[in-house]
């Protein structure tokens, strides 16, 4: 068995999509970034390359490189899942987390958990989703921001 975490932060601006676990969500304010700023994705791929003491996202998928600008955070995640086969393992479970003031990620869950299940190829009891708002402190409470965390644990394929 191996663990791993993650954070990541992108910042909230105008005329940018919100995309959170491969879901498009409908907001005033989008994320900021390279790709296309899906910071509980990244945070989940980059939680897999820790177990693996792989390094950091930033390593594998350098937001220099144009082949990874705009990109569909999924694809990153696939291929990071590639890698964790290649190295011999698999998911037993991740649990995560967005930080996020609004809009309510409550109906957008269930298709993040489906889309997760689908890059890992596994069943959707295998993936948590959890979210918080930031009750009107700090960055993400004053939607500057968004923060999301991943903590997955990997176990050796039989
Ligand atoms: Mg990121």
């Amino acid at each position: 068995m191996r663990i791993g975490q993650s954070s990541d932060i992108h910042r909230l601006v105008p005329d940018r999509k919100l995309i959170l676990g491969g879901v498009e969500i409908e907001s005033d304010l989008g994320l900021l970034g390279h790709s296309d700023a899906d910071a509980l994705t990244h945070a989940l791929a980059e939680a897999v390359l820790g177990a693996l003491a792989l390094g950091d996202l930033g390593k594998w998928f350098p937001d220099t490189d144009p082949k990874w600008k705009g990109v569909n955070s999924q694809i990153i995640l696939k291929e990071v899942v590639r890698m964790m086969d290649e190295k011999g393992y698999c998911l037993e479970n991740a649990d995560t987390l967005i930080m996020i003031e609004k809009p309510k990620m409550a109906p957008h869950i269930e298709a993040m958990r489906r889309n997760f299940a689908d890059a890992f190829q596994c069943s959707i009891d295998q993936i948590s989703v959890k979210a918080t708002r930031g009750e009107g402190l700090g960055f993400v409470g004053h939607r500057e921001g968004v923060l999301a965390q991943a903590v997955v644990l990997l176990k050796e394929k039989e």
